[in-house]
């Protein structure tokens, strides 16, 4: 049977809709976290009354956006660094921090780019078994090494959607600067934080005011619906803070992005308004799962990790139907596939594909 070319991101969904005979509405792409509302209306007025200034370099500096996240944060505005998204910023880390004969620790099921930022450095990985598909604390506590100067944590974590508590954290935190000072820096990514409820979400900004060894990393690739422009920001103190200006590019953050998020982040009925969407939708799928007597991992975060079996199959199944979702096979989870969460009608059309293919009542 004529096997679909699995969804690569930045194929125009056109090229699919062709080969799959289907109407262009049928389609949903449902596969790379991205938010189903599209980029904020305020976003893209700034990005038009940005276009003026194409002609000239960015701010290197982006002293504007760093003055309105250091507000509406109430951090120094020296404590953030700007990022070709937040996958920059991870990266940094690496850059200023990784080489040959050091060692990054990061769990098993965690976001991909942890291996990728310590490959480049040629750094070792020490990879810690994953408890109840999330991070097991205790043990990446124990598996730092004499050689370890990183920790990773995604907090939700991507592909699973779990998450650790701000009790887990911070005594994490506490335990690793005890034992070693600011020799092990630890980076919690919040790509996903947004999509927290308020009453469990972690004050990271009070972390990284009491832990010189922590960096915060966050996304406007989420929940402010800026991922094509390639944007997000870390948090540090002042030492950590000046080792990423070394490795940084002068002009990571492009003009548009800069504009972009300094509307977005401003934009709280927006924000508010993925939250919601996206609360909607979870119950959506996660009710439809449990109707189709599917296992998932309950998701703090704007996808869901939901168990199929044979995943290659499902998955080819859903794109014939039009449904593009990530399998996660490369992640060690090759019966899992990942569902990102759209709007009402997009989780519908999911809903009854899968239907459909697992052959069940939903
Ligand atoms: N961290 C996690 C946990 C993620 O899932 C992602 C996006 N997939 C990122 C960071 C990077 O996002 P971006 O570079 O678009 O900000």
């Amino acid at each position: 049977m004529k096997q679909i070319q699995p969804y690569i991101p930045g194929k125009p969904i056109d090229d699919l809709v062709r080969e799959l005979g289907l109407r262009p509405e049928q389609v949903v792409k449902l596969a790379s976290n991205e938010n189903p509302l599209g980029m904020p209306e305020s976003a893209k007025q700034a990005i038009e009354h940005e276009l003026k200034g194409l002609g000239r370099y960015p701010d290197p500096g982006g002293y504007a956006l760093k003055q309105v996240i250091a507000k509406r944060l109430d951090v120094p505005a020296g404590w953030i660094t700007l990022g070709n998204g937040s996958n920059d910023i991870l990266e940094l880390v690496g850059m200023a921090l990784l080489e040959p004969g050091y060692s990054a620790v990061y769990s098993q099921y965690a976001f991909v780019v942890y291996r990728l930022a310590t490959q480049a450095r040629g750094a070792e990985h020490i990879v810690v078994p994953a408890k109840d598909f999330g991070h097991d604390l205790n043990a990446m506590f124990e598996a730092i090494a004499d050689n370890t100067r990183v920790v990773f944590i995604a907090n939700p974590n991507n592909p699973t959607g779990t998450f650790l508590t701000s009790r887990d954290v911070t005594t994490f935190l506490e335990r690793v600067h005890a034992a070693h000072g600011n020799r092990v820096t630890v980076v919690l990514d919040e790509a996903y934080n947004e999509y927290l409820p308020d009453d469990i979400r972690i004050d990271s900004v009070a972390l990284v005011k009491r832990f010189e060894n922590l960096v915060v990393s966050r996304s406007f690739s989420k929940a402010y619906g800026l991922a094509g422009l390639r944007v997000g920001f870390g948090l540090a103190q002042p030492a950590l803070t000046d080792l990423m200006a070394r490795v940084r590019q002068p002009f990571n953050v492009n003009s548009l992005a800069q504009a972009a998020a300094i509307a977005a982040f401003q934009d709280d009925a927006f924000l508010a308004r993925s939250a919601e969407v996206n609360a909607a939708g979870k119950k959506q799928l996660q009710e439809a799962f449990d109707r189709l007597g599917l296992t998932y991992v309950p998701s703090y975060a704007n996808f869901v990790l939901v168990h199929v079996g044979d995943a290659n199959a499902v998955n080819q199944a859903l794109l014939k139907r039009g449904v593009i979702v990530r399998p996660v096979g490369a992640d060690g989870l090759p019966e899992w596939l990942r569902i990102s969460i759209g709007l009402p009608e997009e989780n519908a059309i999911l809903i009854r594909a899968m239907t459909e293919v697992l052959g069940k009542e939903a």
